[in-house]
């Protein structure tokens, strides 16, 4: 039995969310850090959640880029859940949007914990970026499939910023564990759809099925493959990663892999016409010559389209007892809601 008090950093995300929702149905106490605790805007839709539920939420104020209110909201906690790192694929500078915050980030957060005694042991939100680049990478591994075994080691500041940001800070984090008496298990989602606590959530994953589904893809799609999994089952392994006794290492947590013309193919029985659905693949030349404008790079256009994505769930499942929803269903609720601020 954990102590009933637990950190969760970036509790506004659109992944930490659902792991609030789930902590206060079993009612914990949450010290949940923000960068702006005066935003009541974003902080609704957890009060909401905690007026409903048996556990309750105190918000503390941190910015990953800084050490500060760490400390504080750590006191007293047996289990940290670090979710918070900036999801974006578009950035002006990967430097200091990606790179610093996810690696500076998990630096702060972890040479908190050796500070603080009670922490027993941190979930750390990495994600199946850190294993895999490109889908071109997953060619060279055993079997043609990734697992936990593998990192990401094509990814660059240059060449999928985001990904190598998540791959730096996983590194970072086992690095600072080793020798440690806290265990460190990292959660490696894929893709992650659903709908969100906060339905004007501001995750990429929001970006990335709106496109799909608001007219930009209309003219077809990249025919790119992406392993898909849904956010409340994400949080529930965060949960069983926290109060496993026997969880250990890395996790891939992955339902299903599709290409993006699969998904509008799931949302066409429900949405029908309603929704400017893509209704074929674009050629991969085509795509490469549009990309800059589209705001994607070449090199992924180039490494990506063409090649399968491969992913083995199978140790979330066995010891942590995953199961998931259908990506069918996840997309079209994902939508549902989605829709309403189109
Ligand atoms: P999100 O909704 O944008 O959440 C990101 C969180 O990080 C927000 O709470 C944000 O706080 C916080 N954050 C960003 N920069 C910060 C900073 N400088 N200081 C303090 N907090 C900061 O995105 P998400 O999709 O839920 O992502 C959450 C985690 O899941 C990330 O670690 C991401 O890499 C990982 N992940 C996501 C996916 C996916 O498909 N969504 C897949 C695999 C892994 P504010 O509210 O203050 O901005």
């Amino acid at each position: 039995m954990v102590s009933k008090t637990v950190m969760v950093t970036g509790a506004t995300g659109y992944v930490a969310g659902w792991l609030v929702k789930k902590l206060l149905d079993e009612a914990y106490t949450i010290h949940a850090t923000v960068r702006d605790p005066g935003d009541k805007q974003k902080l609704q839709y957890l009060d909401a959640l905690a007026e409903k539920a048996p556990g309750s939420i105190r918000y503390f104020k941190a910015d990953l880029l800084k050490k500060d209110g760490f400390k504080e909201a750590m006191e007293g906690c047996e289990i940290v859940f670090h979710t918070a790192s900036p999801f974006i694929n578009k950035v002006d500078d990967p430097q200091k949007d990606l790179i610093d915050p996810a690696l500076i980030g998990t630096r702060n957060v972890l040479e908190t914990v050796n500070e603080v005694p009670s922490v027993k042991r941190v979930v750390l939100t990495s994600s199946c970026a850190a294993i895999i680049g490109d889908a071109r990478d997953v060619l060279k591994m055993p079997g043609q499939i990734a697992t936990e075994a593998n990192w990401n080691e094509t990814s660059s500041l240059e060449h999928q910023p985001y990904s190598y940001s998540k791959t730096l800070a996983e590194r970072e984090a086992w690095k600072l564990n080793k020798g440690k008496s806290w265990k460190l298990v990292t959660i490696n989602p894929s893709l992650v759809i659903g709908p969100g606590i906060n339905p004007k959530g501001t995750s990429e994953s929001f970006k990335i099925v709106k496109q799909l589904v608001d007219g930009s893809m209309k003219a077809g799609v990249p025919a790119l493959e992406f392993g898909m999994v849904d956010v409340r089952d994400v949080a529930e392994a965060h949960y069983r990663a926290a109060i496993t006794e026997e969880a250990e290492g890395r996790y891939i947590i992955s339902a299903e892999h599709h290409l993006f013309l699969e998904l509008a193919d799931m949302l066409r029985p429900t949405f029908g016409d309603s929704l400017k659905l893509p209704k074929r693949k674009l050629p991969k030349w085509l795509v490469w010559l549009v990309a800059p404008a589209a705001g994607l790079q070449r090199s992924m256009i180039s490494r990506n389209i063409g090649y399968p994505w491969r992913v083995d769930n199978s140790k979330g499942k066995k010891e942590l007892g995953m199961h998931y929803r259908p990506t069918s269903e996840s997309i079209v609720e994902f939508v549902e809601q989605i829709k309403e601020t189109l």
